[in-house]
């Protein structure tokens, strides 16, 4: 019987734990839900479950196996059924829900065949004895349905048996599926054939580069099934995640139902967290022999492979008697030995384990009590899978140590965050053109490629055939329908866990003699990780770099013991290849693009292991080497580098700190490695002229991650500024702004320039004002497009917007792309109906004035234009617009105000104006602030018409005489104006326009006078 409450009480009282405890939760328990009875069709299976002792299925058990099954039933065993995705705890009887169905299946036809997906090796031999377990339970005689396992370590005569003779289940990965069975499928005809499930377990290790890679074997799985007449339903099992529907489909490239209302019990679990004074090591292994003592059964999850074996030495060297009670676990055993330790840790015999993330899948070890993570495993996702390996007899405790690193200390100084904040997303981007592009001469080697099938059907998959086709590595048909691959077995050189070449790292020795090749890094860093002089360690030990060889991919080394560790000094520039989309947030504007990042490595540095002391900095001279991705990036307005110069903080710094605080919160946001995205900091960016920074995948083409965020970068600057408000440090530190991975060794970096740059960027702080007198404001010529010309009446929107902040409240009219649309309204001509559209709508209105064949606006271009600019690429100048403003200045010389000119024309100015506007914003009446526009909308109608009708409208000069504006303005000659180029919007002559040019959004209710009226 375990004893929580005697290890909390332990805790409690020495001195040394209580103090370090920071924060005590308790997760209450959950009851069961279970489903009423077995799913139809399924009551030949209820041996299945009396072996296991199951009474009834939980209620997402049953209904996974009921959408699983669900057409089926209805119409026939031909009918392809539904693909399910199970996205549930740890321990909930996620196997079950495909063994069953495959059970079912292959009782019903012996041809039938299910092909299991595990990311690793490690899990299929326990996956393929609980199949066996099942199987033996349904007591059936002979051998009739079987389970194998086909990957790198089956030997080759058992190869060819298994293919000429499948079995029902065939359990295997990923890499064993792309290089192994789906270039020889014909081989596995019979397989091929009878396929009519495939399960991807484990599917949220599918991401980032990974992910993209099996999105394309899934891909091809598909057309190979399909080859031979064969249309698999899919079943993948998930850890919880915040998106296990998008991240099935986005891998398997179809739609999935998303099953994830846990139906399975919890014991009461009571989480602590921890921040240790010293070493968190030292406190973990404290945790763990005092768990250990109290009879309680602990495991420890640590993030790296030496910190599990320091862990299980010190534990074991402080109390011998563990010896035999202990063990470590993690990569590098060999299979016998991890078996073994899973075994005797499932009988009991082991009371701890020390593990790394490998026990973090599937294997089950039986339950556990205790549960310590040594460092924050990165993830919500992860920590809530491994620790629930505890409480699945009764309760349970769960202790985070916090690393000194900024993730870990943000989390445990906001535990709120670390309860409340949900699992993260599992981004993959299944277009990564890289990646896409080394599967397709797969794909074309397995079955020719042909025009109009499915997986061409995307533009980027086009050009990617064409780009291959161009390289030779595609081979197109006589006929132009079908593409060859080149080579026989292109997928030779495709691996799945890495993207571009790799390097072979080879002993240093007799080169003569073949060499003994240790392991091998990726193309992408071998600059930074492996150049002359640099220290690389491999499973714990060192090795010194003795020659880069770029030419044949090698890496020599030589096995050394230094004092000392090195760290790669780099220079990196980014340049902007495309702007795909943006949106103004705060006080700035954030886009999303492809990006190219040139790295050079221009030296490193020799650093002491104890301590970090700086002992050398060494030149190296290595060429540039370049990536495209995808990033997002963060425009500033000139007023925020200047507002902290003017508080005498350091611009750069406090960028650079920003982008460093925003890289270390991404693994809140995303499910991704720190390592996975990169940033840079600009005071003025070459191509933007102004400052920025940007985040971005570390990963060739991008895998979607920087991508993800661009709809949440509030979020993410906002747990950014208070991560890096509320660290207790001065001047910056690994908990807050500093990075392990910054190029320029975290200089500059200010934190309070950091704190003052996101309060701005996020506009908690309002921006103050530049005194731009001197600036002009002129806007380049238009340039205008000809527009074809309408069969029919021209369509004309009359258009006006109003926005959610005054100029002011982002520090000018210069800003107006920061001032953010609250509603906007449109009349077109056609229609003859007025149109509201809110600032989600805002890429939809932009698409209607594109359409329109003119556009009439009353200041359209100095104002509603730039507002808009702040959720467009688009050059709105070339629209076909027809500014009011803008004719009247250029026949006056002045400007008129639009509710003056209501006033005199038609005897009806405005309804209310500018400021009213913002504060019913500020009040949440949107419903006032569209009568307002429409009104508003209405006039210039009316004015435009009547100037039609009339060749004028009115207006009163300064000496109070009522007198007419020649407005000789009709529709059909300003189109033509338009398309000729000339006339007044394509006019250059335009006065610079002073602040209070803009309309009423100054709060100016009369006529607005830049001069004397001066009649023409
Ligand atoms: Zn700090
Ligand atoms: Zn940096």
């Amino acid at each position: 019987m375990s004893d929580i409450s005697a290890f909390l009480r332990a805790i409690r009282d020495e001195h040394a734990l209580r103090s370090a405890l920071a924060h005590h939760e308790t997760l209450p328990a959950q009851p069961p839900s279970y489903a009423p009875g077995l799913p139809t069709g399924s009551e030949a299976l209820a041996p299945v479950l009396a072996a296991r002792e199951i009474a009834r299925l939980y209620s997402h058990q049953a209904r996974a196996i009921e959408l699983l099954e669900a057409d089926r039933a209805a119409d026939g065993a031909e009918a392809r059924g539904r693909n399910v995705v199970l996205a549930t705890p740890t321990a909930s009887g996620k196997t079950l829900v495909y063994n069953l169905p495959v059970l079912r299946r292959t009782l019903e036809d012996p041809e039938a065949r299910a092909l299991y997906l595990f990311p690793l090796k490690a899990l299929e031999q326990d996956q393929r004895q609980r199949f066996e377990e099942d199987v033996r339970a349904l007591g059936l005689p002979g051998a009739r349905i079987r389970a194998a396992i086909y990957d790198g370590d089956t030997p080759t005569a058992a190869r060819k048996k298994l293919r000429d003779d499948p079995p029902n289940v065939l359990i295997t990965t990923p890499d064993m599926l792309h290089a192994g069975i789906l270039p020889h499928h014909a081989t596995w005809r019979r397989f091929f054939e009878g396929l009519s499930l495939v399960v991807v377990d484990e599917l949220h290790t599918y991401r980032g580069i990974f992910g993209a890679h099996v999105a394309q074997v899934l891909r091809r799985l598909d057309r190979v099934a399909r080859f031979h007449g064969a249309a698999p339903q899919i079943v993948a099992a998930s850890a919880t995640i915040a998106n296990p529907g998008e991240l099935a489909a986005a891998l398997a490239n179809r739609e999935f139902e998303v099953v994830q209302a846990d139906g399975a019990p919890r014991a009461r679990r009571e989480v602590l967290l921890f921040r240790p004074e010293a070493s968190p090591y030292t406190l973990a292994a404290n945790l763990f022999r005092l768990a250990v003592g109290l009879g309680l059964r602990t495991i420890a999850f640590t993030k790296a492979r030496v910190v599990t074996e320091l862990m299980h030495q010190w534990i074991v060297e402080a109390e011998p008697g563990l010896a035999e009670k202990v063990s470590s676990y993690r990569a590098g055993f060999l299979p016998e030995e991890r078996r073994e330790i899973e075994a005797r840790l499932f009988s009991g015999e082991l009371m701890g384990v020390i593990s790394t993330s490998a026990l973090e899948m599937g294997i089950d070890v039986g339950g556990l009590d205790v549960c310590l993570l040594v460092g924050y495993p990165g993830s919500q996702v992860s920590t809530w899978q491994r620790s629930g390996r505890v409480g699945r007899k009764g309760a349970a405790a769960i202790a985070l140590i916090a690393q000194p690193d900024a993730l870990d200390q943000y989390l445990i100084s906001h535990p709120r965050v670390f309860f409340s904040r949900g699992y993260e997303h599992a981004v993959l981007d299944p277009h990564n053109r890289e990646i896409a592009g080394a599967h397709l001469p797969c794909a074309a080697a397995e079955v020719p490629l042909r025009a109009g099938e499915r997986w061409l059907e995307t533009d980027a998959a086009r050009a990617n055939v064409a780009a291959l086709e161009e390289s030779g590595e595609l081979l197109r048909s006589d006929s132009g329908g079908e593409w060859f691959s080149a080579r026989r077995r292109p997928h030779r050189d495709v691996s799945l866990r890495q993207i571009g070449a790799s390097y072979a790292i080879a002993l240093d020795g007799e080169r003569s003699r073949r060499p003994e090749v240790i392991g091998s890094i990726g193309s992408g860093n071998v600059y930074s990780e492996c150049h002359e002089g640099a220290i690389y360690l491999h499973r714990g030990r060192q090795y010194l770099v003795t020659e880069l060889d770029p030419e044949n991919r090698n890496v020599w080394v030589r096995a050394v013991a230094a004092p000392y560790y090195t760290r790669a000094i780099s220079q990196k520039e980014t340049s902007i290849l495309t702007r795909d989309r943006s949106r103004p947030m705060g006080n700035c504007k954030v886009v999303q693009g492809r990006l190219k990042v040139t790295t050079t490595i221009t030296g490193y540095e020799r650093r002491r292991v104890r301590g970090q002391d700086l002992l050398g900095t060494e030149p190296l001279d290595l060429p540039p080497t370049s990536f495209e991705t995808v990033g997002i990036w963060f425009e500033f307005p000139d007023e925020i580098p200047r507002a902290i110069e003017a508080a005498e903080l350091h611009v750069m710094g406090g960028i650079h700190a920003s982008e460093h605080a925003a890289l270390s919160l991404f693994p809140l946001f995303a499910l991704c490695d720190r390592h996975d995205v990169a940033g840079i900091s600009y005071v003025r960016h070459p191509e933007l002229l102004r400052a920025a920074f940007f985040l971005y995948d570390g990963i060739p083409g991008g895998v979607g991650i920087a991508a993800s965020l661009f709809e949440r970068t509030e979020s993410l600057l906002d747990a950014t500024l208070q991560m890096i408000a509320d660290c207790d440090c001065e001047e910056g530190c690994p908990a807050c702004v500093h990075s392990p991975k910054c190029g320029s060794g975290n200089r500059p970096i200010d934190k309070q320039a950091a704190v003052m740059t996101l309060r701005l960027l996020l506009a908690r702080d309002p921006l103050p004002a530049i005194d731009r007198e001197t600036e002009s404001l002129d806007e380049p010529p238009a340039t205008l497009e000809a527009e074809s010309a309408a069969a029919d009446a021209p369509r004309v929107l009359y258009f006006d917007l109003e926005t959610q902040r005054s100029a002011d409240e982002v520090g000018g009219w210069h800003n107006a792309h920061l001032m953010r649309v609250a509603l906007a309204c449109v009349y077109d001509s056609h229609t003859q109906e007025f149109e509201t559209f809110h600032e989600r709508d805002v890429a939809a209105l932009i698409e209607r004035l594109a359409r329109a064949d003119l556009v009439v606006g009353f200041n359209v271009k100095r104002f509603d234009y730039q507002v808009l600019r702040g959720y467009t690429e688009r050059d709105l100048e070339t629209l076909p617009t027809f500014d009011m403003l803008d004719a009247i200045h250029q026949r006056l010389g002045f400007r008129l105000a639009l509710a003056h000119v209501g006033e005199e024309t038609l005897g009806r100015g405005k309804s209310a104006d500018g400021l009213q506007s913002l504060e019913w914003w500020k009040q949440g009446r949107l419903d006032l602030i569209e009568a307002y526009c429409r009104d508003d909308v209405a006039l210039l109608r009316d004015l435009l018409g009547h100037a039609e009708a009339h060749g004028h409208l009115c207006f009163r000069t300064r000496n109070g005489e009522r007198v007419r504006l020649p407005a000789p303005w009709k529709i059909p000659e300003l189109l033509e104006e338009i398309r000729a180029g000339r006339g007044p919007i394509a006019s250059n002559r335009r006065a610079a326009p002073r602040r209070a040019a803009g309309r009423t959004r100054t709060g100016y209710a009369g006529p607005l006078f830049d001069g004397d009226p001066k009649p023409r």
